[in-house]
């Protein structure tokens, strides 16, 4: 798994059981995708580049 050293300036996340996540609510991921098309609110996005820490 790739850490980033330069966290994702612009995205807050609090996902904690993350693979990608790291202290101060930063996500280290490369990049992220959040889905699905069509969404109507913020309740059914959601990041499908998590993966559950481990
Ligand atoms: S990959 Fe998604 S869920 Fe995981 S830390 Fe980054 S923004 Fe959060």
């Amino acid at each position: 798994m790739n850490h980033n050293q330069n966290p994702i300036n612009r995205v807050k996340c609090v996902v904690n059981t993350c693979e990608h996540y790291v202290e101060g609510d930063k996500c280290s991921a490369e990049y992220i995708e959040v889905q699905p098309q069509n969404a109507l609110n913020s309740q059914e996005t959601d990041c499908s580049t998590f993966m559950p820490k481990g």
